[in-house]
C-alpha cells in the first residue's frame, strides 16, 4: 500500500486527496509543498520524474525589465526573491544542491539609444527592485566589468549589469526536489505510468488502474493543454502549444560568480563544475523534438563570438525540449470554472524554474479555499476565454 494512496481494490482503484498529473518544475513543487501542508498526495508521470522539458541545460532566472510596472512584474519580482529561501531549505532538507546562485546578468547595449533608455529602467529599479531593505539594481555601465566572460567590443554603448537575475542548475534542481519526495510521508510516486483520461473525480492511468481524487492539479506540461482540453471545453483554438528549445552545454572553467550573458535570443549561463549553458532556439514549427541542428550551432558560434573565455570550449551536450507557451502566453493557473475538483498549473514557457515555487503555493491555496494571489492574466479561467474565442 502507498503512503498516500487507499489499498487498490481488484480491479485497480485506490483513492488519494490530491492527484499531481506530471513531475516536471511545476508538479514537483506542487507535491513538495503539498507534504509541507501535510495533504495525503499521488504525483504520477508518463515517464521518469523531472525528466521532460524541466531536464534541461539553461536555467537562468531572468527577471522582467524594471520598467512599466504591473502586478505580473510585481509577481515574478517577489518570486524570484523568494527562491532564495525556498532553495536554501530544499538544500537543507535534501542535502543536495540546486546550482542556485543570483549571480546578476549582463546586457550588452549596442546602440546610443539603448543607454539612455537603461538610465531610465535604472531609475525603475531603485523604486521597484525593493524587497524589504533588500534593493536590487539596473546599473548601466560604460563597459564590460569582465573582458573575458564577455568581450569589450560587445556594447559599444555600454553595458547593463542587474543584480537580481541568477541561475540554477535544472537538473540539480529537479533531483533536490524528487529527493525531497521520496522522504515524504505524505507524498506517493508513480512513474512510467501516466494519465490517459481525466474525469470529474476519476483519472485512468495507461496501466488500466484508476485513481480517484479529492482534486487533481494538471501540471503536465506542454501536455496539459490537450488534456485540459479533453474535458470537454468547446474551443476555437488550442489552449496551448509546445515550443521547443534548442540548447548546448560548454566545459569551460569559468568562475561560477560571473553573471549570465543576456543578448537577444542568446543566454549564456555559468554553472557550477565547469560548464556554461548556451541557449536557446524558440520553434513552434519543428520535426523532432528532440533532435538539434544548424539553429543550436549559430548560437554557439555567437556565444563564441562574445565570449573570448569559450573561444575553443569543447561542447559536452546538446540538448532540445518542449516549452509550454499557453495561448495567452502567461503561465496558465487556478481552478476550472466548469470542473471545481480540476486545478491547472502549467504553462510557464520560458520563466518556469523562476516561478513554479510561488505558483505551486498559490494553487494550493485555491485548494484550500483561501484567495489565490495571481495576476489575473495568469488564470486558468481567463486563457479559456481567450480559447473560446470570447476574447
Ligand atoms: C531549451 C530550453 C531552455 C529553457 N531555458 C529556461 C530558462 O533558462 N529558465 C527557465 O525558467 N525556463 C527555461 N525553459 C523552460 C522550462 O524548462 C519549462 O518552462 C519548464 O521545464 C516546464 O515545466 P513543467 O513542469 O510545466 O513541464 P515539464 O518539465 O515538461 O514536465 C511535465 C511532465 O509531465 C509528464 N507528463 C506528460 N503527460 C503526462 C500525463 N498524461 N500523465 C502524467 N504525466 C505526464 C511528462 O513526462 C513530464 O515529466 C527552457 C526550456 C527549454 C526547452
Amino acid at each position: 500500500m502507498g503512503k498516500a494512496d487507499s489499498p487498490a481494490t481488484a480491479s485497480g482503484q485506490s483513492s488519494t486527496d490530491l492527484l499531481i498529473i506530471g513531475g516536471g518544475v511545476m508538479g514537483l513543487w506542487a507535491a513538495v509543498k503539498a507534504e509541507r501542508l501535510g495533504i495525503r498526495t499521488t504525483l504520477v508521470d508518463t515517464g521518469g520524474l523531472g525528466q521532460g522539458a524541466s531536464y534541461g541545460l539553461v536555467g537562468a532566472l531572468m527577471p522582467h525589465m524594471p520598467d512599466k510596472w504591473n502586478e505580473k512584474k510585481q509577481f515574478q519580482f517577489d518570486a524570484l526573491v523568494a527562491l532564495e529561501d525556498e532553495v536554501a531549505r530544499l538544500e537543507a532538507e535534501t542535502g543536495m544542491s540546486c546550482g542556485y546562485n543570483r549571480c546578476g546578468r549582463l546586457i550588452p547595449l549596442p546602440k546610443p539609444h539603448l543607454a539612455d533608455i537603461a538610465r531610465r529602467h535604472s531609475e525603475d529599479a531603485e523604486t521597484q527592485w525593493l524587497a524589504g531593505d533588500r534593493q536590487f539594481h539596473w546599473h548601466v555601465l560604460e563597459k564590460t566589468p569582465h573582458p573575458q566572460w564577455l568581450d569589450t567590443s560587445i556594447g559599444e554603448a555600454g553595458v547593463v549589469l542587474d543584480t537580481l537575475a541568477g541561475r540554477a542548475s535544472p537538473r540539480r534542481f529537479g533531483a533536490a526536489l524528487v529527493a525531497a519526495l521520496k522522504q515524504a510521508r505524505s507524498v506517493r510516486l508513480i512513474e512510467n505510468n501516466g494519465v490517459m483520461r481525466l474525469g470529474e473525480d476519476e483519472a485512468v492511468l495507461a496501466d488500466g488502474s484508476r485513481i480517484a481524487f479529492g482534486h487533481a492539479i494538471v501540471a503536465n506540461g506542454h501536455q496539459a493543454f490537450p488534456l485540459l482540453e479533453s474535458l470537454g471545453t468547446p474551443m476555437v483554438r488550442p489552449l496551448g502549444m509546445p515550443v521547443k528549445g534548442q540548447s548546448a552545454l560548454l566545459s569551460a572553467d569559468v568562475d561560477i560568480d560571473l553573471p549570465v550573458i543576456f543578448l537577444k535570443s542568446l543566454y549564456v549561463v555559468p554553472h557550477e563544475g565547469g560548464t556554461v549553458a548556451i541557449g536557446s532556439t524558440s520553434e513552434e514549427a519543428f520535426d523532432d523534438p528532440s533532435s538539434t541542428d544548424g539553429q543550436l550551432d549559430v548560437l554557439i558560434a555567437r556565444a563564441r563570438e562574445i565570449s573570448p573565455m569559450l573561444a575553443d570550449a569543447p561542447v559536452v551536450e546538446r540538448w532540445a525540449g518542449l516549452r509550454p507557451k499557453a495561448i495567452d502566453r502567461d503561465p496558465m493557473i487556478g481552478r476550472h470554472p466548469d470542473h471545481a475538483r480540476i486545478l491547472s498549473l502549467a504553462g510557464g514557457f520560458k520563466v518556469s524554474f523562476g516561478l513554479a515555487h510561488k505558483l505551486a503555493d498559490a494553487v494550493l491555496d485555491e485548494l484550500a479555499g483561501k484567495p489565490m494571489a495571481v495576476p489575473p492574466s495568469f488564470l486558468l479561467e481567463n486563457h479559456l476565454t481567450v480559447a473560446r474565442g470570447a476574447a
